[in-house]
Order: C-alpha cells, then structure tokens, then sequence
C-alpha cells in the first residue's frame, strides 16, 4: 500500500481565511493531500466568519473533518447529526470511528470532560460512556492492533511522563482521555490546547513482556495564527496501518520511551474498586491484566451481534473484525450465499421476502463512498447478476444503503414484482416527505461517492429505471426507512416486516433458506464455475 498524505491542525477558532490559505499553499508546495483533520475547537466568537463555513462562502481545496464543539457558545454552528457543510467540511460528529478511502482508520472524541465523569453530558463535553463506547470493541477483540489516528479535543493526562522532551506550557490532561489511548493504541495521537507539543514516541507493550507493539506518536498543535508562531499545522506521509508488515509496524525508532500511562490507570483503576467494593457490587473500569471469562465474551459477543442493523440503541463499531467482517471468526457464516474477492453476498437475519440478500464488503469498509475501486466493481458484478437473478423470477431490483449508524457497508438487494414499478419511484419520494426529509435525484452520470464526502452518512436508493435517490440530512432519519417503503401495501405488502427484528426466522429455516438461494443463485453468479452445475 502507498504512502498517503494528510494535514492535521490546530484549535482553529473561526480564522478560516487564514486557514484557507495556508491549506491551499502547502497543497500546491507539498501535496496533493487527501484530507485535514481538525483538532479543538473549529467555529470561533465572530458569528460573520462562522457563517463563510455554514453558507459555504469558503471552499477549501482538501476535505476538512473537524471534531465537535468544546464551549457553549459554538454549539449552534453545529447540526445534529454528523454531516458536510457545503465547504467541503466533514463534522464527524462527537465520537466515533472511520476508515478512510485511503485505508487510514481513525478514532474520535471531542469536547472537554463533563463535570461527572458517568453522569450526562452538555453537548461540548464528554462522559466515561463515550470512552466506553470506542473501547468495547477494542477490548473484547483479541485480533486488535490499533488504529492509524486518534483524535481528541484535550490532553490525555501525564501523557509527558518518561519523555526527554518536555512541553513548553503544561497542559492539564484528562485520565478518560488517556485510557482511551491506552485501549486504542493509536500511531499517532492528535490534540489541541493551543499548545505545541511533539511527545517522544512511547511504547504500547512493557520490554521483554508481551509482544512488540508499535509506538504511538503524541502530537499536540497549537492555535491557527498564534501571537507566539508557535506550530499549528502538521503534515504526515504515512503507510496505513492495513497495509504494514508486522515487522514494519513494532519498528522502534531511536529515542522510543516507555509508556506514561500506566500508574495513572492503575491508581484509577484500584479507586473504581474501592468504589464497587463500598457499593458492593462488581464492575470493571479499567482492567489491565483480568481476561473476560468465555462466558462473559460470549454474552457481550452475542449482544453485539448484527449491531449493523440495530438502529439508535446500538454503538459505533469500531474499525475492527466486527459480525460483518468475513474474517471475524464468529461471523455468521451459514447465511452466505456466494463469496467473490473483495465482496460476498448473504440473507438477512429478517428477509423481507424469499430472495432478499445483501452484499457486503470483505474487509471492514464502512460504505460504498469509502470503498475501494475494486469493492465498487464487485458490487456491480453481484448487482448484474442478481438482476438476471430477479428477472427470472419476474421481479427487478431494488438497492440501497443506509450509510448511518452502521460500521460495515450493507447494500441490501430486493426482487420487486414488475406489476409493482410504477409506484416505486413515488413511493420513496413520498414516503421521505412524510418523514420531514427530501430525497434528491442524482444526475445520470454522478455516483453516491461524487457528492457525499467520506465520512458523511447518507442514505442512497437505485431504482430499477436507473434512477438514483439519495440524501445526507440524517437528522430524524427514520434507521428503517428503505425497509419501510418496500413494505407498503402497493409494494410489497408485508408492513410486519419493517423491523428486521420482528421476523428475524430461526435459525434452521435461515439455514434451510440459504441452501436454497445459493442453489437458484449458481448460475447467474461469476464468483463460481458454474460447468459442475448438474442440475
Ligand atoms: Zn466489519
């Protein structure tokens, strides 16, 4: 895998034409880049300059993904939901997790630390649940590594312990911050604080106990035009994480140091048991060395399971093997139907009809926008096939994908009886209207991935006559809503089915169904030879 470039900055606090401008001359000097990520706070006091952002006065020439707000008085430049503005700026929402197009997966929290760690939280702050939320699926996978980036408004805490270099100004961290570190084991941890720091490398494992691990690389930038012209902006040419042998990755570079985190988590950790043995029950917050017994694993395995399709209640998949991801061995392997190279076909758990699939990416890609050519073309090999499939069966395909509060991209593929087209169009848009939200039409020749930035979530629709609706304004999306329209009654009438908990089959009949559907499949798919097809 190449070298991939990118920018990484500062508290920004609404000097955009600043910004602007040294974007765009470091690009054309030393680019191109593939995105900036932004640290702190973005928006500023001046509610004019906030508006060149909102009303997208301001174009930048590379992909901006900024973190949420860390003061009261910025929240309302921010929507709801994660989304683009018009600039070519990605809010990627408070927290959560991406893999980019380029390969690099990246964590992220912003705002500052809420006044009680586990109590609720403003919408400048953070809570412990947060942290749990990107940790539980780092902490239950035995096969994580890490990711490329983490991103964070504030310092972890004592994050300059056992570092030869010291920072100019001492930041005051927080220990949520740096347990959340401690569990991600980013390669390069990014933060603001209008401070300009470059800790040295430290360690992820203790020397000669436990594997080599790769060191993490605490970078923290100061304020855009500070007074003091001490660094806002950092470039980095990198190899993604993916893409590295193991023995490019625990390479150690000269002057690497110890871990600083570990006497803070233990002194945390020894507190929180103090705690739950005062209150007399039993609940882990930072455990180092207790493994999860098998039951315990499983429970949480299971609970997890399919967190894809849940909707609201369900967290942000991390970018690790998660039920989705073929390599996961717990996958659900008996609901396949047909496996290519980068994608792989399959029953929902809660088929809309008999032949309902979806195809997915291999790998863990979080959707078709952040998805590699090759995923793409596959995609189209398996969406030619299955509509020879439901063509002869009198039915024509119908396919979306809900790129919102999932971790894996699921293209889900339906047969719609022919009879039934014509209200097909209107039914969608329709139904968006009734739900307060606008489903655009795509031109002819443009693609999801033209419009939507990476990151962005979006729900897309293609129609059998080559329409394509889509939209990105997420907010009060309704999690089912493509379900929801091909089960009315003109459609597919089987309004029971809406959510695909409420007729999810057992597992026998799955089973039964599967060996069914990759029977009739055979012969209109290009993964197999389909000579030994005998019958
Ligand atoms: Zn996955």
């Amino acid at each position: 895998m190449s070298q991939v470039k990118i920018l990484a900055c500062g508290d920004v606090n609404g000097r955009f034409d600043l910004l602007l401008k040294r974007i765009s001359n470091v690009n054309s000097a030393n680019g191109p880049f593939e995105f900036v990520i932004c640290v702190g706070e973005f928006f500023g006091p001046d509610a004019k300059e906030n508006d060149k952002i909102i009303s997208g006065e301001i174009q930048f020439p590379v992909p901006l993904y900024i973190l949420g707000p860390c003061c009261p008085s910025t929240c309302r430049c921010y929507p709801d939901q994660p989304s683009e503005f018009t600039s070519n700026v990605t809010y990627l929402g408070k927290s959560g997790t991406l893999t980019t197009a380029c390969g690099l997966s990246i964590a992220y929290l912003s705002g500052i630390p809420a006044k009680s760690a586990n109590g609720s939280c403003n919408a400048f702050e953070f809570n412990s649940e947060a942290v749990d939320n990107l940790t539980g699926p780092a902490s239950v996978s035995s096969s994580y590594v890490g990711v490329d980036i983490l991103m964070t408004s504030v310092w972890p805490s004592h994050v300059a312990r056992h570092s030869a270099n010291q920072p100019v100004t001492p930041v005051p961290g927080n220990e949520e911050i740096s347990r959340l570190a401690t569990v991600l084991k980013p390669r390069y941890h990014f933060a603001g604080m209008g401070v300009h720091y470059e800790r040295e490398p430290y360690r992820n494992h203790e020397v000669l106990q436990g594997a080599a691990q790769h060191v993490t690389r605490f970078v923290s930038l100061a304020t855009v035009g500070n007074k003091q012209k001490q660094k806002w902006m950092y470039a980095l040419s990198t190899q993604p994480l993916k893409g590295m042998t193991r023995d490019q990755l625990v390479a150690q570079p000269p002057l690497t140091s110890e871990f600083p985190y570990k006497d803070i988590l233990l002194k945390a950790y020894e507190r929180k048991q103090q705690d739950t043995a005062k209150k007399g029950g039993a609940q882990f917050f930072y455990d180092m060395d207790a493994p999860m017994t098998e039951e315990e694993e499983q429970e949480r395995n299971r609970k997890r399971r399919y967190s894809g399709e849940r909707g609201p209640v369900e967290k942000k998949t991390s970018s690790q093997p998660c039920w989705f991801c073929l390599s996961n061995v717990e996958a659900e392997k008996f609901l396949i139907v047909s496996v290519g190279t980068h994608c792989y076909l399959a029953m929902p758990k809660g088929p809309l009809a008999e032949d309902h699939l979806m195809v997915l990416p291999i790998g863990h890609i979080q959707s078709m926008v952040a998805a590699s050519e090759e995923v793409r073309e596959e995609v189209e090999k398996y969406r030619d096939a299955l509509t020879l499939f439901y063509d002869a069966r009198g039915k024509s395909l119908v396919m979306f994908e809900r790129n919102f509060k999932t971790g894996h991209s699921q293209i889900q593929m339906i047969g719609v009886p022919k009879d039934s087209l014509r209200s097909l169009r209107s039914s969608f848009l329709n139904g968006a209207q009734a739900k307060g939200f606008e489903l655009s039409i795509l031109d002819k020749e443009q693609q999801v991935w033209d419009v939507v930035n990476e990151g962005c979530p979006y729900f897309s629709v293609d129609l059998p006559d080559g329409t394509r609706l889509f939209t990105r304004h997420m907010k009060n999306f309704p999690i089912h809503f493509g379900r929801e329209v091909l089960t009315g009654p003109q459609l597919l009438d089987c309004e029971e089915k809406i959510d695909w908990r409420e007729c999810e089959m057992p597992k026998e009949e799955q089973a039964a169904l599967v060996k069914k559907l990759s029977k009739e499949f055979k012969k209109f798919d290009f993964s197999t030879d389909s000579d030994d097809d005998s019958d």
